[in-house]
């Protein structure tokens, strides 16, 4: 997520100078110098996770006074249980998870963690609780080792290890000349789309959170490494209460309930055969989906001929 809130070539920066010394967010906030949104109120306790139920209630939120952005959205994500919010560019999913990050205070509405509203804890125990899995992961100029150790600085090599075999990563890290110590980012071994999501789940393995927000790649990935990071995703969920930004239906399909959000608003909410036979917006979006990729097997077969 940290993408979504920093501008690029504040990034950039942040790479160069700072890559040492950064522990988490909240480190980086303060580097930048930029102003917290939100303070944790002076009496704020520690969250205590139980089960893990992720509750919106009635939660209307705008960036911006002349422009509402989320509207009465009200959701539960049971303990354990994967919740897809799908819907159209623009619809609002991002701004659902910042919200739970609380990168941002709500105006109206309560958003509670077992029950705790997420405004009366500390902030630190709130990220601690929650992995995120972003679209697009940030790689810092280190060894892929430190890129994975991210995750839980403490961890051991072993523990770093484990992680990414779990995410599937480690075998494509044994077979480069230096394995784990081989330098990434910038200025060393550029990942590809895939390699950086199964870096990105190893370090949320190693977190070990009871809440992960998933925010699906929108960008093509070819269809085996998607298969291997759908299961990677699968696998880390068990157990754990998942919040999924899907762009692609498939990963939808087993979900507890999918939620379509649109112009801010949940329009449609079930689980996917429910909102197949309702025939609304979810099916038409399916719909598409497999059109498109028909369209696309279609080509592979003409390219083969050719
Ligand atoms: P996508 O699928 O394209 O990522 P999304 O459904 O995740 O879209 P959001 O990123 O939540 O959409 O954005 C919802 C709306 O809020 C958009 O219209 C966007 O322009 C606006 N928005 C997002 N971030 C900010 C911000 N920091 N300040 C003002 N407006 C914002």
């Amino acid at each position: 997520l940290i993408q979504l809130y920093i501008p690029l070539n504040m990034l950039g920066f942040v790479y160069r100078e700072i890559k040492q010394g950064l522990i988490d967010m909240e480190a980086m906030f303060k580097v930048l110098d930029v102003p917290e949104e939100v303070q944790d109120k002076p009496d704020a306790r520690p969250l205590q996770v139980t089960g893990g139920e992720v509750r919106f209630e009635d939660v209307s939120f705008r960036y911006d006074q002349r422009r509402g952005i989320l509207r009465d959205v009200s959701f539960t994500a049971a303990p354990g249980s994967t919740i897809a919010i799908v819907g159209p560019s623009g619809a609002g999913k991002s701004t659902i998870s910042r919200i739970l990050f609380r990168f941002y205070d709500i105006e109206q509405g309560r958003v509670t963690i077992d029950g705790q509203d997420i405004d009366a804890v500390t902030q630190a125990s709130l990220r601690q609780a929650i992995g995120i899995v972003p679209q697009d992961t940030v790689l810092f100029n280190d060894t892929i080792r430190y890129n994975i150790r991210y995750g839980r600085p403490g961890a051991t090599d072993a523990e770093v290890e484990q992680a990414a075999k779990l995410a599937r990563i480690h075998d494509f890290i044994v077979s480069l000349p230096d394995g784990y110590d081989s330098m990434v980012g910038e200025r060393g071994l550029k990942l590809s789309g895939g390699e950086k999501q199964r870096v990105a789940i190893a370090r949320t393995i190693l977190k070990n959170p009871p809440i992960l927000l998933l925010d699906e790649a929108t960008s093509a990935l070819d269809t085996q490494t998607e298969k291997e990071i759908q299961t990677s995703l699968k696998e880390i969920s068990r157990g754990r209460t998942a919040i999924v930004i899907a762009h692609r239906l498939s990963t939808v399909v087993d979900c507890d309930e999918i939620l379509v959000l649109d112009k801010g608003r949940i329009v449609e909410r079930g689980t996917h055969d429910v909102l197949l036979a309702k025939g609304g917006q979810y099916a038409g979006m399916w719909q598409r989906q497999l059109e498109a990729v028909e369209a696309e097997a279609k080509l592979a077969e003409v390219r083969a001929e050719g």
